[in-house]
Parts: C-alpha cells; structure tokens; sequence
C-alpha cells in the first residue's frame, strides 16, 4: 500500500502527531458538576478526553486540537472552551465586530 499525505499507515502512529500547536482554544475541564455521562470522552474525535473518576474527567492537551466537541456535547456545561495565550483578538477588531452586532459603523 503506498503512503499517501495525511494518510496513517502504521498502528499507533498518531501518537507521533501532537495536535496542540494547532489550537486557538482549550477545553478546561471544571470538574464542578460532571455528571460522569461519558459523552465528552465519547464525542472527541482525537480520542484525548480520559476519565480520572467516576465523575471527574480530563483532557490530554498534547492531543486537543481545541474543536469543542466535548464543550458542545456536555448536557451540564461542565467544559469551558478558554482562548490560548496570544489567540486573543486585537482590540480594534472586537471594537469593530462590536460595532458590526450593534449595526453601527467602525
Ligand atoms: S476540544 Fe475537541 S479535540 Fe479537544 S478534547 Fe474537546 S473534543 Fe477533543
Ligand atoms: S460530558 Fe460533561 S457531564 Fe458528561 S462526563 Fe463529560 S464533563 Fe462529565
């Protein structure tokens, strides 16, 4: 079978892969009021959501590719998706976009 880009042809190669560059955002896992219904862990395409306890779960970061996945799917809003450092937007642009909401001009 040849190798094509984007292609993983070895077991376990993905490991290999850190996602974490990738990411604008994170998912921070409270821990508050995890009901321990496993759909974050379910959801995550990349596989990174483990479970530490019954009601307590948590991300590997290394893998994360700040998707919200887990965010969106908790029924408890127990996952909070918090920008990475140096991801913030510019302040003209938030002016501008707020401006945009409200129907005014920037
Ligand atoms: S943000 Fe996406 S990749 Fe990261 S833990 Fe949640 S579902 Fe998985
Ligand atoms: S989806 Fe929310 S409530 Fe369910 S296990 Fe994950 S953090 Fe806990």
């Amino acid at each position: 079978m040849s190798d094509f880009v984007g292609r993983r042809v070895k077991p376990g190669s993905t490991l290999d892969t850190k996602t974490k560059s990738w990411r604008a955002k994170k998912p921070v896992f409270k821990q508050d009021a995890c009901t321990g219904c496993d759909a974050c862990r379910l959801a995550c395409p990349e596989g990174c959501v483990f479970k530490e306890d019954k009601k307590k779960y948590d991300v590997n970061l290394d893998y994360c590719k700040g998707c919200g996945i887990c965010a969106e799917e908790c029924p408890v809003k127990d996952i909070l998706m918090q920008l990475e450092t140096g991801c913030e937007e510019p302040e003209a642009e938030v002016e501008e976009s707020e401006a945009a909401k409200k129907g005014g001009k920037a």
